[in-house]
């Protein structure tokens, strides 16, 4: 190769952990490239020696079909001197910065391995452990970096000979595989009874029986990838509200899992980007609208939109190979709002009333995860839920900064970490009111602290005093971090300036439950002028009181009486005034516990009330997707008719959500249906929205909007506020990679508080 060019590229991104290097050296081979390639704490660095026409061919590969699980953020080339290569070899890694190291997330199951799993003929025909470079459990399974198997649960299983062979063989798709393992060498699934007692530990017979239990309308704790799932079938009535019942679940819309997009499409409306999605290697579950009832309607009580993932683990596909037409439903293994349960002793402990069979494996699940949750909406994805498949994949941020620890919020709790120019976000968490939530919080806090060995000195919260994430700030602010508190809208909408990229100000409309305000109060309708380090309140909704204080929030009929209250006084006109309700008035009167609120997400609730559709709630946002609901049915026949909220002149302007709440009874009692009053009632908040947003660029000659808060998992408010921006000629700015709801929150208190960080230095 004397006459040959020498080469250096370095690749970046995700491409250590998902077999970049063998691919690497088998491209090299092909086009009879010399040299080298191997790990550092960049990326990737190869060394390549070869003839002109064989180097663009072997870049081209590189740059055009890399690994499926990698992902390339940049491939730089550089001329270098000549050196003499014999071959080509995979380089043991350079001394790895624990600090860049990064963790892959847990991939669904490849199409390779799936044919393996189904062939008679391979070695690993019907194992539920079967994995590849390409697919299987990674973030799920890992202790700690660098990601080896010694630092994986894989570690007690020691690999047979011809394992061995595939791991080390650099030309086989099992190369340097850490969780790689065969009937003879890896994990086992076992079966047992709710009493612990083992029933089978044949897979294919236990896949079988699975079927079989479920088709008998029981339940079944399956563990799955990032903890352990309740099934049974999703087309049986009786089985579906015995799992509510076991549950104390009433409301909270069950998942379910089909074999194939043909199956869900039978029942189900599947466009294109969620066919996708569905198909991705995360296999996140879609919510997707309900075209023909084939499962039980207790799966999603009152709603139209159902939540489907496709199957992802080995065993999963065992099932739907038993029986293609199944239908299951695939709901988190835990006791009401708690955390998703993972651990096998816990499992047994807690779901021992809920499942009357488990199945398990001798391996130890370390990260727990749900599945992640989407839904599409003018043709974009939105997350609801970014957890298995997507953490801990890194967020790329818009500039360097210091390490920042950020505690996000108690509701849709996630957690964040930034180094350098990236962020890694926590899987979700849940809502963190159960003494068990803290516990766990604090336990992935420190794991994730001691795996990527970050040391912080900054932490980021909320500013509301009574969240644990804040008592958690508190207590490393003790320990002697810097502690940046971050009102949670300002959160909201940086978050999304952040993950898009956006400079200088825009006008941020946060439309959420509940965040605590610069005043004491509980905000959530806020119109926002706001760039990194500071924000203006320029217009929110008129505040109205919350008997009971943010806890009685499922007790939405109290708030229908406030809403009515702060407009008619105790005559109210609709909504009947039993002794309950005089005792709420009463409680109003005297200000016993009745925190001031102009939260968006209370006014669905109250609005659902006053319109009958629902009177007391199991779930936070339950009123307001049945309001959705009914608003969807009334967007049929509903025709605008132009009213508009009124709302005081300058600003801080206030809507008056008096006369929201006025126009509401009025359609109703003059005869309007409950559905199209609803559709009003969202055309309303969306007309008010876009005509907020339209002032403010009068005033300050903003033309980027930002939307940020769990009220925009709405679909109609979505929809009807990005066609009034729009027509507008509004710039739109909508989160891609994080949700709409508080899962956002960490990543914006990092983002505020490296700009106050910098601005602090200068
Ligand atoms: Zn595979
Ligand atoms: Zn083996
Ligand atoms: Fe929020």
């Amino acid at each position: 190769m004397k006459n040959g060019q020498n080469i250096r590229l370095r690749i970046t991104g995700i491409v250590q952990g998902v077999g970049f290097r063998p691919f690497v050296y088998r491209v090299a081979l092909k086009y009879g490239i010399t040299g080298s390639v191997r790990n550092d704490t960049r990326g990737v660095l190869v060394h390549a020696q070869g003839d002109t026409a064989s180097l663009d061919s072997f870049v081209e590969e590189i740059r055009g079909a890399p690994p499926p699980l990698s992902r390339v953020d940049s491939i730089s080339i550089e001329d270098e001197l000549p050196a003499d290569y014999d071959g080509f070899y995979i380089e043991k890694s350079e001394e790895l910065d624990e600090r860049s190291a990064i963790i892959p997330p847990d991939s669904a199951l490849c199409a390779e391995c799936l044919a393996e799993l189904k062939d008679p003929a391979d070695r690993r025909y019907g194992y539920p452990f079967i994995t590849c470079t390409n697919c299987g459990p990674r973030f799920s399974i890992v202790r700690d970096i660098p990601y080896d198997r010694e630092n994986t649960s894989m570690k007690l299983f020691t690999m047979c000979h011809i394992c061995g062979r595939e791991y080390g063989d650099p030309l086989d798709r099992r190369f340097h595989t850490q969780p790689n393992a065969c009937p003879a060498c890896g994990p086992r699934l076992e079966l047992h009874d709710a009493r612990g007692t083992m029933l089978s530990a044949d897979p294919m017979e236990i896949a079988r029986m699975t079927v079989e239990y479920a088709r008998e309308g029981r339940i079944i704790a399956i563990k799955s990838v990032g903890g352990f799932l309740l099934a049974c079938d999703a087309e049986s009535d009786s089985a579906v509200i015995e799992l509510r019942r076991r549950k104390g679940r009433p409301f909270k819309p069950f998942a379910i899992m089909a074999g194939s997009v043909e199956r869900a499409e039978s029942f189900l409306e599947i466009g294109n980007i969620e066919e996708r999605l569905l198909l991705s290697h995360e296999r996140p579950i879609l919510l997707m609208k309900e075209k023909a009832s084939l499962v039980s309607r207790h799966v999603a009580p009152g709603l139209s939109y159902i939540g489907l993932m496709l199957p992802y683990t080995p065993f999963q596909h065992m099932l739907f190979g038993v029986d293609r037409y199944l239908v299951l439903v695939m709901t988190s293994g835990n006791v009401a709002d708690e955390p998703i349960i993972y651990r096998d002793r816990q499992a047994f402990e807690e779901l021992g009333n809920i499942a009357d069979v488990f199945i398990t494996y001798n391996r130890d699940i370390e990260q727990f995860s749900d599945d992640s949750v989407l839904f599409v909406e003018k043709g974009m994805p939105f997350f609801a839920r970014r957890s298995r498949g997507y953490v801990p994949v890194p967020l790329l941020l818009a500039a360097d900064g210091p390490e920042v620890f950020a505690t996000g919020g108690d509701l849709k709790s996630s957690f964040a970490f930034a180094r350098g120019r990236s962020a890694v976000m926590s899987q979700f968490i849940g809502d963190l009111e159960s003494p068990s939530a803290n516990a766990l919080y604090r336990a992935e806090m420190r794991r994730f602290g001691e795996i990527y060995r970050f040391e912080p000195r900054t932490v980021a919260c909320d500013r509301h005093p009574g969240y644990f994430t804040s008592a958690i700030a508190g207590e490393l602010e003790a320990l002697g971090m810097h502690r940046i508190a971050v009102q949670h809208h300002h959160a909201h909408i940086v978050s999304v300036m952040e993950e898009r990229n956006l400079a200088g100000r825009v006008i941020g409309i946060a439309f959420d439950g509940t965040g605590y305000g610069t005043d004491g109060r509980l905000w959530g309708a806020e119109f926002l002028v706001a760039d990194r380090t500071e924000f203006e309140r320029l217009a929110h909704f008129s505040y109205f009181p919350l008997p009971g204080g943010e806890s009685a929030i499922r007790d939405v009929w109290k708030i229908g009486i406030a809403l009515l209250r702060a407009r008619y006084g105790d005559d109210y006109p609709i909504m009947r005034r039993g002794k309950e309700a005089v005792m709420v008035c009463e409680v109003i009167e005297k200000k016993i516990n009745c925190p001031e609120t102009c939260s968006i997400g209370r006014i669905f609730d109250g609005v659902a009330a006053i319109l009958g559709i629902a009177k007391s709630v199991s779930a936070e946002a339950e009123a307001a997707m049945l309001l959705e609901e009914a608003a969807l049915r009334g967007a049929e026949t509903w025709i605008d008719d132009g009213w508009v909220i009124p709302v005081s002149a300058g600003f801080p302007a206030v809507i008056s959500t008096e006369s929201l709440v006025e126009r509401v009874v009025t359609l109703r009692l003059s005869g309007r249906s409950v559905e199209e009053t609803a559709c009003a009632f969202h055309a309303a908040i969306a007309g008010i929205a876009v005509a907020m947003a339209e002032n403010i660029r009068g005033k300050d000659g903003l033309n980027d909007v930002v939307l940020s808060g769990g009220a925009f998992q709405n679909r109609l408010l979505l929809r009807l506020i990005i066609d009034g921006l729009r027509e507008k000629r509004f710039d739109i700015h909508l989160p891609e990679k994080i949700p709409f709801n508080d899962g956002c929150l960490a990543l914006g208190q990092i983002a505020v508080a490296r700009e106050i960080i910098q601005h602090e230095k200068r």
